[in-house]
């Protein structure tokens, strides 16, 4: 069996340094929401460690269900790695682990080749990716995902269905700007002569699709705070799908186009969806053995900093009193655990005079969103969404702020089913608007 097996586990044997770095003293396991949640050690940290080492040994197949499905119930939070005194890199563990299981399928099935095949045909063409998002959007616009969702509809064709589509809902606007906001900020280069200190916009295929409102106040924000923003045109995905699915020749052939594209100079590249951060600064994990990449893939890395973490470095300036709605704020879980940017983004509420803030319990658990985690294992996300809801409604916040698309749509999505108005946005958005009523836009169109 070892020897029909021996040329099962390549992409492990090279993590083998990383394995063996755990300790097995398991004090990551209370951080784990999966293991919370099922109490079964192998859907802990520990658990799906001792099963990749035992893949890499060659005791267990790479093609076992066992391997699978707990590797695959794992949320890539990364949880673990914060709480772990041994400084485990489980993050990269995990994704040389669905790589592993990737290569070893050499017929994927059911789920699993729709995935592949939408994250090769689809998530790595800009265009068409950009024809999906403008379909995607015009769904949403035109009230056909309410009108499914409020009748009832949706549910009547499937629970998954439904809550993918309250999860494309749940990306509408949640808050109405009162000040005068200047749109579409333009951030193509022309304007060379323009004052500030430059930052690159990497602007994320899902906020780009689904949430442009929040690129517009990321940039008018930077803008107040004496940046001048430009946004490399040919900048794609940063290949975090990919990389969580086990693709990672398609996440690498990403990193390397994104790092041609954001080459032209060292300026910080500015991110405002804690996913696409933490994969940004992941490029030099991901091309270190590449001659060409690997060098320019440290100097891209080192520069990325999502825009709260950029905020705190330049100084920046306080806004307008949003009134009073009582408002909280969800880490997510890449730039808690993965950027170490939370507090930075959280810095940007604390620059709304007199906000009516609520502290939320668990803050910094995941939401069980992860990607298209929901869809694919919806009764752990289920039970990982509906303690975070249940924070949320203990906080008796009416808003929440969180710094990434796919925890935003989550939570709104579960709020909505759950018939709860809260409304939710990213921590940008009301500082722009609070930057609006303190007047710094005038004069501005
Ligand atoms: S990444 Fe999250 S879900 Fe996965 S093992 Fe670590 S803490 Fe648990
Ligand atoms: S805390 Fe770290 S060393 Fe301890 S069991 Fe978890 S991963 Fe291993």
């Amino acid at each position: 069996m070892a020897a029909e097996l021996s040329h099962l586990s390549p992409i492990l044997s090279s993590e083998e340094e990383k394995l063996l770095a755990c300790v097995h003293c398991g004090l990551c396991l209370e951080a784990c929401p999966t293991y919370v949640a099922t109490g079964d050690e192998n859907d802990s940290p520990r658990g799906r460690i001792y099963l990749m080492r035992a893949v890499k040994e060659e005791r267990l197949a790479v093609t076992s269900l066992t391997f699978e499905n707990h590797i695959d119930r794992c949320l890539g939070c990364r949880a673990c790695e914060s709480a772990c005194p041994a400084g485990v890199e489980y993050g990269q563990l995990l994704e040389a682990a669905r790589a592993e299981i990737a290569r070893g399928q050499t017929k994927p099935t059911g789920t699993y080749r729709l995935m592949y095949f939408v994250l090769k045909h689809v998530w790595s063409r800009p265009k068409r990716l950009r024809v999906a998002f403008t379909l995607a959007r015009w769904f949403r616009d035109s009230g056909l995902a309410n009108i499914l969702l409020r009748t009832g509809m949706a549910s009547e064709i499937s629970s998954r269905f439904e809550f993918a589509l309250a999860l494309l809902d749940g990306s509408s606007a949640a808050t109405k700007t009162a000040g005068k906001m200047p749109a579409n900020p333009d951030t193509s280069g022309q304007d060379a002569g323009a004052p500030g200190t430059p930052v690159l916009l990497f602007k994320g295929c899902v906020m780009e699709g689904l949430f442009k409102r929040v690129n517009e106040a990321t940039v008018r924000v930077l803008e107040v705070n004496r940046c001048k923003v430009q946004a490399p045109e040919a900048q794609v995905c940063c290949g975090a799908l990919h990389a969580h699915a086990g693709d990672i020749e398609g996440a690498r052939a990403l990193a390397r186009q994104n790092i041609d594209a954001f080459a032209n100079n060292g300026a910080p590249i500015i991110t405002n969806a804690g996913g696409c951060g933490a994969m940004l600064a992941s490029y030099a994990h991901l091309l270190e053995h590449d001659a060409k990449y690997a060098e320019p893939a440290r100097e891209f890395s080192a520069r990325v900093r999502d825009v709260g973490q950029h905020l705190q470095a330049i100084g920046f300036r306080n806004g307008e009193s949003l009134g009073f709605a009582r408002t909280t704020y969800d880490a997510s879980c890449h730039l808690l655990h993965g950027q170490h940017a939370a507090d930075a983004s959280l810095q940007m509420l604390w620059a709304i005079p007199n906000l009516n803030f609520a502290l939320l319990s668990g803050s910094d658990v995941c939401c069980g969103g992860a990607g298209v985690y929901n869809l694919l294992e919806p009764e752990l996300s289920e039970q990982v969404l509906d303690e975070k809801l249940r924070n949320i409604e203990q906080s008796g916040a009416t808003v929440l702020a969180t710094g990434n698309p796919g925890c935003h749509m989550q939570i709104a999505a579960g709020a909505r089913l759950a018939e709860n108005p809260l409304k939710v946005c990213h921590p940008v958005e009301l500082l722009d608007e609070s930057y609006s009523r303190a007047g710094y836009y005038d004069g501005k169109s």
